[in-house]
């Protein structure tokens, strides 16, 4: 048995041996992706419950979701983080030559409705048929935007009420997604194009989760792992430059 055993081993760790090269999965390439902060630091957005600027939370994301997406390999470009760009078809003119565009937000309510804030929460996922690439753009909103149901987030389908200022039409109900055609990042963007809307702010306790270390690691984990989801659906950077 001993010499039986003896003749078996080196031959089953050859054939593991050759297999190996051919099975090794290659590691992909490093994903080009823009990351813009909402807004900026003379224009900065919706105002929290607490009275802190949509801005600040906008780069507190931002700058978790560059991170984890350096921590997978792949290759962020941040936009805004300075908070001094004021023109929007600047920041698309900074993406140039990377393969996806996402901007991130964070959510208000209609004035009128403030008052009653706190029953508003989720988070909203927008595209744009303008962009020259809508249907990546809703596939990479897809892969997103299951990313942050399985981490336990909803969508909020407040922005498709019949009302003046929203009456946004779902492009996916289930996922949250709206069209949203002149967004000017999303139709100036020479990539596909997202803008995520990652939590209603002026909801006093959904403001409190969305600036908590558990609420930024949550939606930052479940964004990259999202945009990474979308790696395949995406054209080799270089054929874009
Ligand atoms: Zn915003």
């Amino acid at each position: 048995m001993p010499r039986l055993l003896a003749l078996f081993v080196p031959l089953f760790a050859l054939a593991a041996c050759a297999g190996t090269p051919a099975s090794a999965p290659a590691s992909p390439a490093p994903l080009h992706v823009a990351i813009d902060v909402g807004h900026s630091l003379a224009h900065p957005g919706a105002t929290g419950a607490s009275g802190t600027s949509e801005f600040q939370y906008n780069r507190e994301l931002s700058r978790r979701v560059v991170a984890r997406l350096q921590q997978q390999g792949d290759a962020p470009l941040l936009i805004g983080a300075a908070g001094d760009i004021t023109e929007l078809a600047e920041r698309t003119r900074l993406a140039a030559g990377q393969q996806l565009f996402v901007s991130l937000h964070h959510d208000s309510v209609q004035p009128q409705y403030l008052p009653q804030a706190a029953r508003f929460h989720g988070y909203s996922l927008f595209v744009s048929r303008k962009n020259p690439a809508p249907d990546t753009s809703l596939a990479c909103a897809r892969v997103i935007a299951r990313r942050l149901q399985a981490a336990g987030l909803s969508p909020s389908l407040h922005h498709a009420e019949p009302i003046p200022g929203e009456n946004r039409p779902l492009a996916d109900t289930a996922l949250g997604i709206y069209w949203f055609d002149d967004l000017v990042v999303l139709r100036t963007a020479r990539q596909p194009a997202l803008l995520i809307e990652s939590g209603v702010i002026v909801n006093p306790r959904e403001e409190a989760w969305l600036g908590s270390e558990k609420g930024r690691s949550t939606l930052a984990e479940a964004i990259a792992a999202g945009i990474g989801d979308c790696r395949p659906l995406l054209a080799d950077p270089a054929a874009q430059r």
